[in-house]
């Protein structure tokens, strides 16, 4: 409203300056003298006040506009009103930055802000303690110049870093910390950074622990075992002997071979976990180590006569572990044996895909119920716990294929219906084929 009234008013005022000059042009008879003289002092006066609204926006110090007649002093309120608003903005996102800022420094957590060239932006008061960065000296420097462990580099430039990694600390090699990183914002990373030095502790006591006790065990066991079989033969030729002897004898061998078995599986676990074999070392010749397990298998399947048919590609070979590879692809082959009703049909493939090798084991059992599914790989969980003792399972097979493909970058697939079967699968990335074996 008030913005049209001081139009109005100004061209009121413009209306009789000009109605004044030609008056005056009428008078002195010039109208084009009096006119000219009339738009030179219109344009003076507007200059004037243009250069005082310069002067106030650029060299005065004084917040409020100055006072001016007219449109003018609409244009400074105007202004003015312009700059209190973007104050008032900016005040407003610097308080949330400072919240932002006070929330992430009190996180128990080291957190570095970087760009996509790895650029620090940003870190907080953990990360200058734990990662001995400096503030704000380091900030625009590449974090892989300050970070120099090769673990860390190739996870900063692996695409795919949103799985942690676990390193010793820049600082302090006694500690172990967890890296884990995130898009944040337009092209940025946020990474974060958490002690874990007394879980990987923990855990390094829990795999040592379970590695020494299997190790420990493994001795006297065999001692019984020999002595159990000695037993065996020699009360085998004796007359006499009470039958709940002989049978004890015989339980006692069964069931020492069954926990010679456990332990064996347990060792070759705790083997697995804590591999630090490289993957990449090695071509395995795939089609001779399916070759050697179809033996076995064949063996294995006499009792049960099931139809096992090997689809594999001859020419296939990956890069791995090859002991690794051959327990996991055996665990598959073994269980479908084991746990297909007689007779049944089994079939073994290893062929290659458009994104990498791919390895199945399908039979034409029972199937698992969906609810099992998800907790097979766990150590020790069997569906049927009197059938897997039977078959002289420890509960431990698809945990070690699980933990063998994870050292491979793969994962173990299952697919299973009721009635009519399983596949056990996995697909071993691309990098991992190797197109000719090496001498
Ligand atoms: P186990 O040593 O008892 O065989 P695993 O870890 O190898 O332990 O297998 C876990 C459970 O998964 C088994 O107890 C069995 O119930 C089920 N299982 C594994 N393979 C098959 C299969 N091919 N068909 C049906 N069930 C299976």
């Amino acid at each position: 409203m008030y913005y049209y009234q001081s139009w109005s008013k100004t061209l009121i005022r413009l209306f009789l300056v000009l109605c004044i000059g030609v008056v005056v042009g009428m008078y002195i008879d010039n109208m084009l003298l009096a006119l000219t003289c009339l738009f030179a002092t219109l344009l003076l006066y507007n200059y004037a006040h243009l250069y005082r609204l310069t002067q106030w926006l650029w060299h005065s110090r004084a917040m409020s506009p100055p006072s001016a007649p007219g449109i003018w002093h609409h244009i400074y309120e105007g202004v003015y009103y312009l700059q209190r608003r973007n104050r008032n903005k900016r005040k407003s996102l610097g308080e949330l930055v400072k919240r932002f800022r006070e929330g992430s420094e009190a996180l128990p957590d080291a957190v570095v802000v970087i760009d996509k060239q790895a650029r620090i932006l940003w870190c907080n008061r953990n990360a200058r303690i734990e990662l001995g960065l400096r503030w704000p000296d380091d900030n625009g420097r590449r974090i892989d110049n300050l970070i120099r462990h090769p673990k860390f580099i190739e996870f900063l430039e692996s695409n795919d870093a949103h799985y942690p990694i676990e390193i010793p600390a820049p600082t302090n090699p006694h500690k172990t910390f967890e890296y884990r990183m995130m898009e944040y914002g337009d092209d940025q990373l946020l990474l974060i950074v958490r002690d874990v030095s007394r879980v990987s502790h923990l855990e390094e006591m829990r795999k040592d622990f379970v590695a020494n006790v299997s190790h420990e065990l493994k001795t006297p066991l065999t001692v019984i075992n020999g002595y159990l079989e000695v037993l065996d033969t020699s009360t085998a030729n004796l007359e006499g002997v009470p039958p709940i002897v002989a049978k004890a004898i015989e339980e006692m061998g069964t069931q020492t071979t069954r926990m010679q078995a456990l332990i064996d599986d347990l060792l070759i676990l705790s083997r697995i976990e804590s591999s630090s074999e490289r993957i990449f070392e090695n071509v395995i010749d795939v089609d001779a180590m399916l070759k050697q397990i179809e033996l076995e298998a064949m063996a294995l399947n006499k009792e049960k006569s099931h139809k096992i048919t090997f689809k594999v590609d001859g020419e296939l070979n990956v890069f791995g572990v090859e002991t690794e590879l051959r327990s996991a692809c055996s665990n598959l082959i073994f269980n479908a044996i084991h746990y297909t009703p007689a007779n049944g049909r089994i079939e073994v493939i290893w062929k290659r895909k458009a994104n990498g090798a791919f390895f199945a084991v399908r039979d034409n059992g029972d199937g698992i119920e969906e609810k099992h599914l998800r907790r097979l790989t766990e150590r020790f969980y069997r569906v049927d716990k009197a059938r897997s003792r039977k078959t002289g399972g420890s509960g431990l097979g698809l945990s070690i294929v699980k933990h063998v493909l994870h050292h491979h970058n793969a994962s173990l697939e299952i697919e299973s219906k009721v009635g009519k079967g399983s596949e056990f699968s996995f697909l071993l990335p691309p990098e991992l084929i190797a197109q000719e074996l090496s001498d």
